[in-house]
C-alpha cells in the first residue's frame, strides 16, 4: 500500500495514527539536529519531521539528501505541531517520520513549484506536466473536470443523449480551413478533421435521438489569433421538432444550472436583443452589458454640424463616461493615441468635457459653440461631471473602433468585475455576409443556417438584408455559444447552396449526404454550441483559456512539449503516396 491517507488529509484528530504517505518533496528545512520536509500531492501538503532525538541518524541523513520533487514514501506517526500553521489545513499536525522509501528521484525543475512560480510561458509549456503539479493550473483542471461534470448532469438529466461522432470526415464549413489526414489505404485522398459535427449533429435528428449532446474536440486551421487554440472543445448540442424559443430556453437552462452550481448565482435575466440592436448600441455581436457606455449617435441641430469631419461622415456617434470629466489633457491624449494605434486604426477622437460647474469645454470648441455642445450632450445623456468622447468616419468602422475604446476605458475604469455575469442572447443575425475582398457572399453562420420565415425570397434581390434564426450567447463580452435553427428541406438547402456559390453538381459532391437524408424524414430541428475552454476561463474569472487547457498549444499552433507538428519520415511518405518536393 503506498499511502493510507492523502497529503490534504490529516488533522488533530488524527493524532498518534501510524500513517502511510506518499507524495513529491516541495521543500526541505534544515535546521541541523531537525529536518522538516513539506510534502506534496494533489490533495495538499502535510509536514513531515525527521529530529535528532526521535529519529535514527541514517533517517536524519536521508532525509537531508533529499531533493526538491523527489517521489519519496513515508511511515510514521501524527503528532501535533508545536509552530501551527494557519494556512494550510494540515497546518496543526505533522507526522514523526519513522520510515522513508524514496520512490524516484528528480531531477532539479526548470522552474519553482509554486503558486507563483519563476517559469516564464514557454518554460512552463515545454514541462507541462510540472507546472499541472503548481496549484493554479491544477485547480483550473479541476474546476474544468467540475464545470463538464455539471453540463453532463443538467443535459441529461433533461433528457440529451450523448453522442460520439466521427473524427475522421470530410470538410464541415464552419468558416476556417480544415485539417487533413491522409488516407493510406486510399490513395491520394484526404480525411478532414471536423470543424465542428455539425451535419452528423443534423443526421442524429434525421435518425430521430431527438436530443443530442456531446462535450467534443473541434479542429480549425486558422491564422491564430490570441488566445485562440487550433484544436478546442466545444459543448454540441441538437434538437428536434423545436422553434428558435424553444432552444433559447433549454440553454439559458444550462447556463443557469452552471452560474448556479459552480458560481452559487441564484437568479439572472437572460435580455435579448437582435443583432442590429447590438451592434447600433455596443458596436458589436457580442457586447458586454456589465456596465453602460452605450452608443449615442449624433444628429446636427439643422442640416448640417457645420464640421466638415462629422458632415462627411455617415456615422456619428459617442460614449458618455461618467465622472470622467476630470480627465486631465495628458489623459486624453493617452486616449487618442490609443485609438490612434494601427490595431485600432481611428483618425482621431473628439472629446467634450461636461465640467461639474455646467460648462463645457471641448476638442472641437473652433466648430461648436456652448449651445451646441449642450445639444451634444442632451443627445448622449450626459450630465455635469462627464466626458463624451465622439467619432465619426465610415459606420462599420466607427462601430468597431468605438466599441475597442468602450472596452479599454471599462478595463481602464475597472468596470469589468469578473465575479460579475451579465448573460444577452443577441438574436437575427444577418444571413449572409458580404466577404469585402471577393465581393461574394457567404454564411455568417453556417450554409445549414434557415433564414427567418417568409424571407428565402429576398436571397435573390437583397441577400444582406436576410435574417436568419440564428441567435449567439454573450457572456461578459465573449460569444459562449452560438448556433441556428437549421434548413430541414432539400429545396432550401439547394437554394443556400446555390446563393453561396456551389454549383449543383460541387453542392452534391461535398453535401449529397446530407440532402439525401433531408428526403427521408427530416424532422424541424435546430441546435447550439458552447465554447468549452472559454466558458470554463469566463466562470473560472480568467482572461485565458489556455490556462484552462491541459497540454495546450502556443501562439503559433505547436506543442512545444512533444514539438509537434513535426516532418514525418521518408517511408511514412511513401506509404502515404505524399511528395513534398512541390
Ligand atoms: N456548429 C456550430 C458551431 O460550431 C454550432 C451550431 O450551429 O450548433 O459554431
Amino acid at each position: 500500500m503506498y499511502r493510507s491517507h492523502s497529503c490534504g488529509e490529516l488533522r488533530e484528530s488524527h493524532i498518534d495514527t501510524a500513517v502511510t504517505l506518499s507524495g513529491w518533496v516541495a521543500k526541505t528545512r534544515d535546521k541541523g539536529f531537525v529536518v522538516w520536509v513539506d510534502l506534496r500531492d494533489r490533495y495538499g501538503i502535510t509536514q513531515l519531521v525527521f529530529d535528532a532525538d526521535r529519529t535514527s541518524a541514517a533517517l536524519l541523513e536521508q532525509a537531508r539528501n533529499l531533493g526538491r520533487e523527489f517521489v519519496i514514501q513515508v511511515k510514521g506517526t501524527v503528532i501535533e505541531r508545536a509552530s501551527k500553521n494557519a494556512n494550510i489545513p494540515t497546518g496543526n499536525i505533522e507526522v514523526l517520520v519513522e520510515d522513508l522509501k524514496v520512490l524516484n528521484e528528480s531531477k532539479t525543475p526548470p522552474f519553482t513549484i509554486e503558486n507563483d512560480t519563476d517559469g516564464g510561458e514557454d518554460l512552463r509549456m515545454k514541462y507541462r506536466y510540472l507546472d499541472i503539479r503548481r496549484n493554479p493550473v491544477k485547480n483550473n483542471l479541476i474546476f474544468r473536470s467540475k464545470v463538464t461534470m455539471e453540463v453532463r448532469k443538467y443535459l441529461s438529466e433533461q433528457g440529451f443523449i450523448e453522442v460520439e461522432t466521427p473524427y475522421l470526415i470530410k470538410s464541415t464549413p464552419e468558416g476556417a480551413r480544415d485539417f487533413v489526414v491522409p488516407s493510406r489505404m486510399n490513395e491520394g485522398q484526404f480525411y478532414a478533421l471536423p470543424q465542428s459535427p455539425q451535419t452528423f449533429k443534423q443526421l442524429l435528428m434525421v435518425g430521430g435521438l431527438d436530443k443530442y449532446f456531446q462535450i467534443v474536440k473541434c479542429f480549425r486551421d486558422e491564422d491564430l489569433r490570441a488566445d485562440r487554440q487550433p484544436e478546442f472543445t466545444q459543448i454540441d448540442c441538437e434538437m428536434a421538432f423545436v422553434e428558435q424559443e424553444d432552444i433559447l430556453n433549454a440553454f439559458e437552462g444550462l447556463t443557469k444550472h452552471l452560474l448556479k452550481e459552480i458560481k452559487g448565482i441564484d437568479s439572472t435575466s437572460f435580455p435579448r436583443m437582435t443583432y442590429d440592436e447590438a451592434m447600433a448600441k455596443y458596436g458589436n455581436d457580442k457586447p458586454d452589458i456589465r456596465f453602460g457606455m452605450d452608443f449615442c449617435p449624433l444628429t446636427p441641430k439643422g442640416g448640417t454640424f457645420g464640421f466638415n469631419v462629422f458632415d462627411n461622415a455617415a456615422l456619428v456617434v459617442g460614449i458618455t463616461v461618467a465622472g470622467c470629466a476630470s480627465y486631465t489633457r495628458k489623459q486624453i491624449d493617452a486616449l487618442t493615441d490609443w485609438v490612434r494605434r494601427p490595431q485600432i486604426g481611428a483618425n482621431g477622437l473628439v472629446w467634450i468635457k461636461y465640467t461639474e460647474d455646467k460648462t463645457f469645454s471641448s476638442s472641437v470648441n473652433k466648430f461648436f459653440d456652448e449651445a451646441y455642445l449642450a445639444h451634444f450632450s442632451k443627445q448622449m445623456n450626459a450630465k455635469p461631471g462627464d466626458l463624451m468622447l465622439v467619432m465619426a468616419g465610415e459606420t462599420n468602422k466607427v462601430r468597431a473602433q468605438l466599441s475597442a475604446l468602450r472596452m479599454e476605458l471599462a478595463s481602464r475604469l475597472g468596470l469589468r468585475n469578473a465575479n460579475e455575469f451579465a448573460p444577452l442572447w443577441v438574436v437575427d443575425f444577418p444571413l449572409l455576409e458580404l466577404d469585402e475582398e471577393t465581393g461574394h457572399y457567404h454564411a455568417m453562420h453556417h450554409p445549414f443556417t434557415s433564414p427567418k420565415p417568409g424571407q428565402l425570397e429576398l436571397l435573390d434581390s437583397d441577400p444582406g438584408a436576410v435574417r436568419a434564426n440564428a441567435y449567439d450567447l454573450v457572456l461578459n463580452g465573449n460569444e459562449i455559444g452560438g448556433g441556428s435553427i437549421r434548413i430541414h428541406n432539400k429545396e432550401t438547402q439547394s437554394i443556400m447552396f446555390k446563393h453561396l456559390g456551389f454549383t449543383p453538381e460541387e453542392a452534391k459532391a461535398q453535401f449529397g449526404f446530407l440532402m439525401d437524408a433531408f428526403q427521408y424524414g427530416a424532422p424541424p430541428h435546430g441546435g447550439i454550441a458552447f465554447g468549452l475552454d472559454r466558458l470554463v476561463a469566463i466562470l473560472g474569472g480568467q482572461e485565458t483559456i489556455r490556462d484552462f487547457i491541459a497540454f495546450p498549444k502556443n501562439n503559433s499552433g505547436r506543442d512545444v512539449m512533444i514539438d509537434a507538428p513535426a516532418p514525418i519520415d521518408k517511408e511514412q511518405l511513401k506509404e502515404l503516396n505524399l511528395k513534398l518536393d512541390l
